[in-house]
């Protein structure tokens, strides 16, 4: 099964597409992950990705495929993933299609969230976490999430249509409680 899953920052996808790798076996490609752990290794990629990503804005188009390229060709991607936070602009989507060439995906999920309670759900998390003495990303402040929800509106919104258009898309209430939209998200898939 090959799975996207497209959400605004704060709708859930990485808690999402982790439950869902467990239930359904396959990985969980994640480049936001895949990026930090480039940042903070010092790479030539996460030297070049870092400030982009502190400020809130989408990494250059090639360096993000070139990356999800490499990982969808490692053995335990062969029978299926879910992409978190990939694609997040046409030109990634046109260009994960020639990827995946005659193994195309299966459906794209998008988690559907009232995006003016996005702000403070974040803010809200990453305040949290540093009462708690937990690490607090980089990208989450005011700032920084005011530019990435305007970079989700402006370049990734456009991607359900695109999915539509292929009959790929499936939009689930994220708003519910985390096991509902679990429940929600099998559903979509079976
Ligand atoms: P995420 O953990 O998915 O919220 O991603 C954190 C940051 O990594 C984003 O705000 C971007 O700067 C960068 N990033 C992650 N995935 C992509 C992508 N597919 N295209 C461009 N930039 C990305």
């Amino acid at each position: 099964m090959r799975l996207v899953l497209l959400g605004p920052p704060g709708a859930g996808k990485g808690t999402q597409a982790f439950k869902l790798s467990q239930i359904l076996a396959i990985p969980q490609l994640s480049t936001g992950d895949m990026l930090r752990a480039a940042v903070s290794e010092r790479t030539a990629i996460g030297r070049q990705a870092a400030e982009i990503m502190e400020r809130g804005e989408l990494v250059p188009d090639d360096l993000v495929v070139g990356l999800i390229a490499d990982r969808i060709a490692r053995s335990d991607a062969v029978s299926g993933f879910i992409l978190d936070g990939f694609p997040r602009t046409v030109t990634q989507a046109e260009s994960l299609d020639d990827v995946l060439g005659s193994h195309q995906l299966n459906c794209v999920l998008e988690l559907k969230v009232d995006e003016q309670h996005l702000l403070d759900r974040i803010l809200g998390r990453a305040m949290q976490a540093r009462e708690n003495g937990e690490a607090v990303r980089a990208d989450d402040n005011q700032e920084a999430l005011s530019v990435r929800l305007t970079a989700y509106a402006n370049q990734t919104r456009p991607l359900t249509h695109y999915y539509a258009a292929k009959g790929l898309l499936k939009t689930v209430d994220a708003s519910q409680p985390m096991d509902r939209v679990t429940a929600a998200l099998v559903e979509a898939i079976a």
